[in-house]
């Protein structure tokens, strides 16, 4: 079985062995992971990371959280990683107004140019949003967005608005975070999502299954646990059990709903070779 990883950021520099932690995605049949750089200086540690590991498609952003930290050529560095870069995508970008003291003041005019790159290219945008679904959905109605979609990573919006984001094109990733019980809110509107819009993520280091979830504990050198990609099966399984499927028959869907997304995988035939 092949499984996707729509989110993750396996730059980060919690993550102190890249090669142990692949090394335990390919076991569970992880072939390709979205990494979102989240900042320019994510970017190059992205891009590094793509030209080791075939199964990295990488992503590159400004999330609200760092824009306090962009140069004045921000836009002109994310032009060219993303010409520089084979099969490179946009994201991680957003809106946040749940963040405390975090300005909001930036992030419209930011997440809107990226936006707008992403559909001029027609490749997918991730998307992060946290207290912002109204604006989200207005900006979203008004601004250009890729003719193949945009991916709401982590959806926390209403049930209500699954349609309408539905037909603006958007599709929504489940994290293993939401098994936690007390996000039934959140369970309640993925059991809205159109099948052919549904994804997967870990949004690994972050967002920590429930314990039978985190087959793979790991922490941080600080002691603190995290979030391993390879925890990923896991998630698939509860979500087959939630949406009454047999994994292989999930696991077939998101593999045609990532690649009509995010594009073929020209290192798959490679993976697959490894893995097998
Ligand atoms: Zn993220």
């Amino acid at each position: 079985m092949r499984l996707y990883d729509a989110h993750n950021h396996l730059q980060d520099s919690r993550f102190t062995a890249p090669e142990k932690i692949m090394a335990a995605t390919d076991g569970v049949g992880v072939v390709r992971m979205v990494v979102n750089g989240a900042c320019e200086e994510d970017w190059p540690l992205v891009r590094q990371l793509a030209e080791k590991f075939p199964q990295v498609l990488p992503s590159f952003g400004y999330h609200p959280w760092y824009l306090h930290e962009r140069t004045a050529e921000w836009q002109k560095r994310l032009v060219a990683f993303l010409d520089s870069t084979p099969a490179a995508v946009i994201g991680e970008i957003g809106l946040d107004r749940w963040k405390p003291d975090l300005p909001y003041v930036g992030q419209e005019e930011a997440f809107v140019w990226q936006l707008q790159l992403a559909a001029e290219r027609n490749i997918a945008a991730s998307i992060h949003c946290l207290q912002a679904w109204g604006r989200m959905h207005e900006l979203l109605c008004d601004t250009p967005s890729p003719a193949r979609g945009f991916l709401l990573h982590s959806y926390g919006g209403s049930k209500e608005m699954v349609a309408p984001l539905a037909k603006l094109g958007a599709y929504f990733s489940f994290p293993g975070y939401f098994m936690h019980e007390r996000k039934a809110r959140q369970r309640a509107a993925f059991a809205a999502v159109p099948l052919d819009r549904l994804l997967i993520e870990t949004d690994a280091p972050d967002q920590l299954p429930p314990d039978s979830a985190n087959r793979f504990p790991f922490h941080d050198a600080g002691g603190k646990m995290m979030n391993h990609p390879a925890n990923l099966r896991a998630i698939y399984e509860f979500v087959a059990t939630e949406r009454g499927l047999q994994l292989e028959a999930l696991a077939a869907q998101v593999e045609e709903n990532f690649s009509r997304l995010f594009g073929p995988a020209p290192a798959l035939d490679s993976v697959m070779r490894r893995t097998t």
